[in-house]
């Protein structure tokens, strides 16, 4: 070659770059970007990106330089994320077949050392580009031999595998057995294949099949120009008996066979051609046979079909401090001109994402933190019930029943009941009961009745006492309400101690798995979906056991033995498990509502009906064995658990800071509003208690309305010392008390509630002596004496 020849052909290099350069330009006509999924690294971002081009053909060829150059814009939020924290990497081989699949290679020893040689190459292209763990590999020859799963990393140590000779072929064995390496039950003629000794099938090939269905793939490669050792046993009948079965789930079978320059046999070709594209197979079940220098360009088909939803590149970027906490909305702008956009979640408000590591102060900040927002919690509902309810209904109840005194046409004079003075017209006196009052005097009076508690049982007022508001009586009056607040903290500081679910993760990733069917179209989506139910049956457990927990421990009026400690654990720890099934059962429904929408983040409204179901579930569980009403529960734990929701999902303005914060609240609102529920509910509709009146238990309030009614269902409260009584005085010490001494009942005709002692010793108001098994009608304000409990029945204010 001459000199000028050289420089000829230099020159014509250097054109065909630039036309190459020229036309890559031109390929950044970008039309279309499409955000393909979103994953989270310890403290990145990564999006998966796409690029089409007008005709929709995928663009592969961006200059990454140019990208960063003003072309390719991406916004968080609307905010542009500069290209400093950024970084723009063309995806060329990696992992880019989605979860789920599994190969099986089965490699035909007799196939020639060169060919060999390009097999083994091939097939490290599927290893490649599949996930670890999903690609099988397994040679046959004179024997057939077990399947070992294969990866990048370990891939090398096969080759001297692959270039074993063999002088037999035993081919149906070898498929038949791989074939039924799917299934976890054994083929019929599987023990009859050529197995080399101590065989044993790869139990992870049929655990990720049945999990997997329709994603299994057999890919054998053979040698075509020698037919195989002829089988008594198994022959080609009975693979395609196999694989009609469809009781069996078959992997598609892929045939590569390997001439190197030699005619393919035509028995090897009838056989392959049976195996993998027999019209009796299903067509979801067909395969296809091919040259095995074809191998590749089945890869590339194959990734072609299943990475169509795939992408191209990856848009990094680091999060710098921010948190997040569920939906964030990404635009793609191309030279300025918006080309594509998604939401995605980042973190959830259950598990924010990042979890920076704290410092052993920040720690401690985060706990007082917590507590002084409990505190505040708990003064907040103070005011709620002590203060700005009764302020309400002590206005609506002036509205109504303050008016202006008008002289009725046949009444000559009425007197106040208080002061005993004449009404005169146009004073404002207090109609709510018939015994009409000047207002001042109602004031004077504490707002209530001068009759009140004798003649008159509704003429009061509801009124706010600012002296009365920080006395112990006010205070118990919030018991249950700051109870539950505590159970609500006690659960958070478990839950933020347990890493927020973490150790939920493998039953959140068979739920998901079963009940999630879009996993493979969002990339990052399964994870997401496996973090947030892990997060869920965590707080189904946690709350449900603490919730459950203070409230049957407040509930319970006897003396507290270990049996009745038991029961009070055993209740609680039932209520935890009820918790976490409703959360699974409201996962589950995650799932199917993320499957049905095809959603690219976890919206709002997919945990919705989780929270519903597990706070009803969890009152319905406080129902069971105690006094607490179920009308009640279930009003006031639908009420805070929609309250605690939208506190959890709507204020994001603690977020930046304080992540966690978002979920205290939702836990403390949540037990403080079930607290308050299950008081005042109950008080509005229910109203005959005991209250004992001596001994270690005095003051306690026994609510027996739960069991007697005037209105229907159960009548009946029994006293004694056995557990069958609903009242069972086992704190009383002296031998006095019979088995079931007493009876309380409403008498249905007369609407009043009466006491039937079976014991001698019942004494009334502290003077006479009750007769054995005669009812006696009993008042509010009453006393009665039994062994030596002295119990006052009142009936609520
Ligand atoms: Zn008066
Ligand atoms: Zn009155």
């Amino acid at each position: 070659m001459d000199k000028k020849k050289k420089v000829n052909a230099r020159w014509i290099w250097t054109l065909c770059l630039f036309i190459l350069s020229v036309s890559s330009l031109h390929a950044q006509n970008v039309n279309r970007i499409d955000f393909c999924g979103s994953s989270t690294s310890n403290d990145s971002i990564t999006l998966y990106l796409k690029f089409v081009d007008q005709q929709g053909k995928r663009i592969n060829s961006l200059d990454p330089a140019k990208v960063r150059d003003g072309y390719l814009t991406i916004r968080e939020n609307n905010t542009i994320i500069p290209w400093e924290k950024a970084k723009f990497e063309q995806v060329k081989s990696g992992k880019r077949i989605p979860k789920g699949f599994t190969f099986s290679v089965l490699i035909d020893l007799n196939i020639p050392a060169e060919g060999k040689s390009q097999i083994y190459d091939i097939v490290k292209q599927l290893i490649e580009s599949a996930p670890d763990s999903s690609v099988y590999i397994s040679f046959f020859g004179d024997e057939v031999g077990e399947s070992s799963m294969v990866t990048s990393h370990n891939y090398q140590s096969f080759r001297d595998k692959f270039m074993q000779a063999a002088h037999d072929k035993y081919f149906c064995s070898a498929v038949y057995s791989k074939l039924a390496e799917f299934n976890s039950s054994t083929g019929e003629y599987e023990n009859l294949a050529q197995l080399a000794e101590g065989y044993n099938k790869n139990p992870e090939i049929a655990r990720r099949a049945a999990a997997n269905k329709g994603k299994n793939l057999l890919f054998v490669f053979t040698d075509a120009t020698t037919n195989a050792e002829p089988e008594v046993d198994i022959n080609y009948g009975e693979i395609t008996e196999y694989q009609r079965d469809k009781s069996h789930d078959v992997p598609t079978v892929y045939a590569f066979y390997y001439t190197g320059n030699g005619a393919i046999d035509e028995l090897v070709e009838m056989t392959l051609r049976g195996i993998t594209i027999h019209e009796d197979l299903d067509p979801g079940r067909r395969g296809d046979y091919k040259s095995s220098t074809d191998m590749s360009s089945v890869l590339r088909g194959f990734q072609k079909t299943i990475a169509d939803q795939m992408y191209d590149y990856t848009f990094s970027y680091k999060s710098e401090g921010r948190v997040y906490n569920g939906s964030t909305y990404f635009t793609a702008e191309w030279l300025t001109q918006e080309k594509g956009k998604s939401t995605f979640s980042i973190g959830s408000p259950e598990n924010p994402w990042p979890v920076y590591k704290e410092t052993t102060s920040d720690t401690v900040k985060k706990y007082l933190m917590a507590l002084l927002i409990t505190l505040l919690t708990v003064a907040f509902f103070f005011l709620i019930i002590k203060v700005l309810i009764p302020w309400i209904k002590s206005k609506a109840f002036a509205a109504k029943y303050y008016k202006k005194y008008v002289p009725e046409a046949n009444v000559q004079r009425r007197i106040c009941h208080y002061c005993k003075q004449d009404l005169q017209p146009g004073q404002v006196i207090v109609t709510k009961c018939k015994h009409y009052m000047h207002i001042h005097c109602w004031k004077l009076n504490h707002y209530k009745c001068s009759e009140y508690g004798q003649n008159c049982n509704i003429g009061i007022q509801d009124h706010v006492e600012f002296d009365q508001l920080f006395t112990k009586s006010s205070l118990r009056d919030c018991q249950q309400t700051i109870a539950g607040i505590l159970a609500g903290l006690v659960s958070w500081i478990i839950y933020e101690l347990l890493g927020r679910g973490s150790f939920f993760k493998a039953m959140a990733t068979a739920i998901v798995k079963t009940f999630y069917k879009a996993s493979e179209q969002q990339i990052g989506m399964f994870d997401k979906c496996v973090d947030k139910v892990s997060s869920f049956l965590a707080i189904g457990l946690l709350l449900g056991f603490f919730l459950s927990l203070v409230f049957i421990y407040n509930d319970e009026y006897r003396k507290k033995d270990w049996k009745i400690y038991l029961k009070i654990f055993g209740l609680s720890l039932l209520s935890g498990v009820i918790g976490m099934l409703a959360f699974a059962i409201g996962a589950c429904i995650l799932c199917a509502l993320l499957s049905v929408t095809h959603a690219t983040d976890l919206p709002w409204y997919c945990s919705l009906p989780a929270y519903l179901l597990f706070s009803i579930c969890v009152s319905l569980s406080l129902t069971i064995k105690s006094s607490v009403p179920v009308k009640s529960a279930m009003i006031g734990g639908v009420c805070s658990s929609i309250i605690g929701f939208l506190v959890l999902y709507f204020s994001r303005f603690t977020s930046s800071s304080m992540p966690w914060m978002n979920m205290l609240l939702d836990f403390i609102i949540y037990g403080g509003g079930l607290g308050a529920s299950l008081v005042t509910v109950r008080m509005l509709a229910e109203k005959y208690f005991l209250v004992i009146q001596n001994g270690v238990k005095a003051g306690q309030r026994i609510p027996i309305h739960k069991w007697m009614s005037a209105t229907g269902g159960g009548n009946k409260v029994s006293i004694g010392m056995t557990g069958e009584c609903e009242i069972q005085m086992n704190w009383e010490k002296s031998n006095k008390v019979a088995k079931e001494h007493a009876q309380l009942f409403i008498d249905q005709a007369r609407k009043l509630p009466m006491i039937k002692p079976l014991a001698t010793g019942v004494i009334y108001n502290t003077r006479a002596e009750l007769p054995v098994g005669k009812p006696s009608v009993l008042s509010n304000g009453d006393t009665f004496k039994i062994g030596d409990t002295t119990f006052q029945y009142v009936e609520n204010e």
